[in-house]
């Protein structure tokens, strides 16, 4: 649950992103409350993925900037001002966030073990027999205690994606970011990956998700927000976005996806 009295664990002002000249995000704010799960849906194109992105790190907004754990993503503090951060840093900066995309971008050549145990080793300097221990302990969370020295190509897609979920979670991120992480998934396999983000929302991680899963998204999520060309539209419960859309974008949007039963 929220707690209003908390400063917020990703604070989101007025961020606005272009690319050649056209905005994709325009001036958008919002908060995560620690522990909150908050769902971003909307049509193709409208910004969800570059907004993840830039809580992330790997875009650069504009304009406007982004708190995690009251910390600015992707600058550092250099006497009175502020300088963008490089390399390495960026790195660790990127690290306050765990980000899961459609695409696992396993390392094909590694073990699953070895692929969880990469950046705490290279990026945090974390000792191998350590960070292959934790990696362990995170397979076996996320049900794969039985694959620690299977190569990717061995596993299923359902099964990759949950190591993804594993070496996202190894670099301690204080958010998690869920870019459309069952959207590449055969069917039968999508269940197996939400059982583990709904995992880490009843454990109280504080996420941000792209989802076209509704039902899922209605289930888990505290707020669902609704962005079109950039800008939310609008936000609330679940209850309120998917039962009483207040606008007709949202409406016509909702109609087009499918409907969670209600
Ligand atoms: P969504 O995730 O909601 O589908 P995106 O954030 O991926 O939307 O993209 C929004 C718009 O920005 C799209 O029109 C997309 O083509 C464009 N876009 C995203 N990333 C880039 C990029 N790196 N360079 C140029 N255009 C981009
Ligand atoms: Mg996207």
């Amino acid at each position: 649950m929220s707690d209003l009295k908390e400063d917020p664990m990703i604070y989101v002002h007025k961020v606005t992103k272009s690319f050649r000249g056209s905005p994709v995000v325009s001036d958008v704010s919002f908060h995560v409350h620690k522990g909150e799960v908050v769902t971003l849906i909307g049509p193709s194109g409208a910004g969800k993925s570059t907004l993840l992105r830039c809580i992330n790190h790997l875009e650069v907004p504009d304009s406007g900037y982004i708190l995690v754990d009251n910390e600015l993503i992707g600058y550092r503090e250099h006497g009175d001002d502020f300088v963008e951060v490089t390399g390495g840093d960026s790195a660790k900066a990127r690290a306050r966030g765990g980000m899961v995309f459609q695409r696992f971008n396993l390392f094909q050549h590694l073990t699953v073990t070895e692929n969880v145990a990469l950046a705490p080793r290279e990026v945090l300097g974390v000792p191998k027999s350590q960070a292959m221990a934790r990696a362990h302990a995170l397979l076996d969370r996320v049900g794969l205690a039985h694959r620690f020295d299977n190569y990717p190509s061995q596993l299923s897609g359902g099964e990759q994606q949950r190591v993804a979920i594993a070496r996202a979670l190894a670099m301690n991120p204080q958010v998690m970011l869920f870019d459309e992480a069952t959207s590449a998934l055969d069917p039968e396999r999508v269940g197996e990956v939400l059982d583990v983000i709904r995992e880490l929302a009843d454990e109280g991680m504080t996420m941000v998700m792209v989802t076209h899963e509704m039902a899922f998204a209605h289930e888990v999520s505290d707020r669902v927000l609704f962005l079109a060309d950039g800008g939310i539209i609008e936000e609330g419960t679940p209850e309120q976005v998917f039962g009483a859309p207040r606008h007709e974008r949202t409406r016509a949007f909702l109609s087009r996806v499918s409907q969670p039963a209600s």
